[in-house]
């Protein structure tokens, strides 16, 4: 059966914009406010000569007791259990913060093979050197997107197939 990709981070880092990006489609609701996404959502894909269903996930937000937020990790601990490979997505604007490290060691735990992707990398003159602070999170090399611009797709879904 078809390899399971599942995107996961904090809210509000572009995971929903990297599913439809990915997708193309314009699937998953991408919003301002954190937390938007509230259910998996799933797609089929192909990448060069390989198919793969992507999940969408809510936010993790490790430390939360709010309802929703808790029913988002759920949803995305069921979006571990299920991913073959997982893509963890962090946010180059923000840097690398707490609450990353933390879902990094929920997905550590997970011993599922993990793609790092810095994302809002619009501009690698601008934001290029800003990436290498996330080789602190020791998952491997960060590979820098722009889910928005769709800039370095290609090169994050190669680092993805590598574990089919
Ligand atoms: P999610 O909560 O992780 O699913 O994040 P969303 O996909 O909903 O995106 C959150 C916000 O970040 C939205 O305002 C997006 O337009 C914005 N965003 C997503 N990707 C990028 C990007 O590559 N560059 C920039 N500048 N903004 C982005
Ligand atoms: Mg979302």
């Amino acid at each position: 059966s078809k390899p399971v990709v599942a995107i996961i981070g904090r809210p509000n880092v572009g995971k929903s914009t990297l599913f439809n990006a990915i997708a193309g489609e314009p699937i998953s609701i991408v919003k301002d406010t954190p937390g938007v996404t509230r259910d998996r959502i799933y797609a089929d894909c192909t990448w060069l000569d390989m198919n793969f269903t992507l999940i969408d996930t809510g936010g993790i937000e490790p430390e939360s007791s709010d309802v929703i937020l808790s029913q988002m990790r759920e949803q995305a601990e069921i979006a571990i259990e299920t991913a073959d490979v997982i893509v963890f997505i962090t946010d180059v604007r923000q840097g690398l913060v707490d609450s990353d490290s933390k879902v990094c060691d929920m997905l550590r735990k997970s011993r599922k093979p993990v793609v790092l992707a810095v994302n809002k990398v619009d501009s690698i003159a601008k934001f290029g050197n800003d990436v290498y602070e996330f080789y602190n999170l020791g998952i491997g090399d960060p590979v820098a997107i722009s889910a928005a611009s769709r800039l370095g797709i290609g090169d994050l879904l190669d680092a993805v197939a590598v574990h089919f």
